[in-house]
């Protein structure tokens, strides 16, 4: 019944955690889920606000422009200018998104032919390669190791791939190593796209995020990056609207009129009264986000103390929400960290084979439920 490129998608892994999980919780076990990449802090209410008045006035209720409205785009440059020294032009380098997911699974669509290559980092978020693959484009995982400071080594690239790669994904601070990237990286970057003319797509979802005075810069503050990438930014970490579906692509123009033209003849813009809503968080006050990294640096450094004291070797990571741990077998690991214990945790495989070997912890339970996670895990001899 299904088209052939239904079975070329890489299985679903997570499904049979999910499976697991669900089997527990009607067992009337007390699940701790420490797997999902969803904060549970609430949008912060002056949004909430702003949506519940936009969505009360009749303008707001047509299709949507394409692009995004202007002043959606003009608080986009502005939060880009103020944040990290970065000029947009809001008409022509700023994109509403549907969340930086819609972004992502549709850019490959503009630039990637059946059988180009696309560099997706391994372990990294899945859709870099299943939107490949929808392309018909070919998967090139390249490993992110402990050894290299979990980024990819360019140089490592057979040359005809690299020749032949249309999109090089990348995604600092990184989801699922919690890495950031190391000073410089992101020129070699910019030096190794413009050598073998390739786009690249930073997803800078974590920017908000971090810790212990770290601040993550946008990709495009990087010299020639305006040239040759597109930053995949969104709302749904930093103001905790993962359901709101909202996000934003800037970048180089050119890039950002190919995924606008695919765009356009999927969707039709996001709601108005979410882009009022959007407008009021970027350009509100801040304090919402600074509290949200306080609340996750305490869960941190509970879960961080409390893996060590079990004899893991674990390093708190400076942003995002979570913890990569290395562990002898991720699936074993985290199916009895679940059978055993009731936590949920990712296996690191589920990102990639890069993944292997390691597993997630998400930060997005209180700091009782990290401590209660913890108390079970002891004895359990992982
Ligand atoms: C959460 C996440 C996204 C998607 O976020 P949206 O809600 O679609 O904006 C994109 N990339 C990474 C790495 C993520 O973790």
């Amino acid at each position: 019944m299904y088209a052939e490129r239904m079975g070329k998608l890489p299985p679903y892994l997570f499904a049979r955690i999910d499976e697991l999980k669900a089997k527990k919780i009607r067992e009337g076990v007390d699940v701790i889920d420490l797997g999902v990449g969803d904060p549970d802090l609430a949008t912060p209410p002056h949004v909430v606000e702003e949506l519940c008045r936009a969505a009360r006035d009749p303008a707001n209720h047509h299709y949507p422009s394409y692009t995004g409205m202007p002043e959606f785009r003009q608080a986009v440059a502005r939060w880009y200018r103020d944040r990290f020294g970065v000029g947009l032009d809001p008409s022509t380098e700023v994109l509403a998104l549907m969340g930086s997911k819609d972004g992502i699974a549709h850019v490959p669509e503009a630039f990637v032919d059946p059988g180009n290559c696309v560099l997706v980092p391994s372990p990294g978020y899945p859709v870099y390669q299943t939107s490949t693959l929808f392309a018909e484009g070919r998967v090139y995982e390249m490993p992110l190791r402990a050894e290299n400071g979990f980024v990819p080594v360019f140089e490592d690239i057979p040359g005809d791939v690299a020749n032949d790669a249309r999109i090089l994904f990348l995604n600092y601070p990184n989801n699922p190593t919690a890495a950031v990237a190391p000073h410089g990286f992101f020129e070699t970057a910019v030096e190794f796209a413009r050598e073998h003319d390739i786009v690249i797509v930073h997803d800078n979802a974590y920017s908000e995020i971090s810790y212990d005075g770290y601040r993550a810069p946008s990709f495009l503050g990087t010299e020639g990056a305006m040239d040759v990438a597109i930053e995949m930014h969104s709302l749904s970490k930093t103001f905790n609207m993962t359901g709101w579906r909202i996000g934003m692509a800037v970048g180089n123009r050119e890039i950002l009129a190919g995924l606008g033209r695919v765009k356009t003849n999927v969707d039709s813009g996001v709601f108005d009264a979410v882009q009022r809503a959007a407008i009021a968080a970027l350009s509100g006050p801040q304090d919402c986000v600074v509290q949200a990294c306080r609340t996750y640096q305490e869960r941190r450094d509970t879960l961080v103390e409390g893996l060590r004291a079990l004899g893991f070797q674990v390093e708190p990571p400076k942003a995002t929400f979570y913890v990569w741990m290395a562990v002898d077998d991720c699936m074993a690991f985290a199916t009895r960290m679940l059978d055993e214990a009731g936590v949920v945790v990712t296996p690191g495989i589920g990102f990639g084979s890069g993944g292997n070997g390691y597993v997630r912890f998400a930060l997005t339970r209180s700091t009782d439920r990290i401590r209660e996670a913890l108390e079970r895990m002891e004895g359990l001899g992982l």
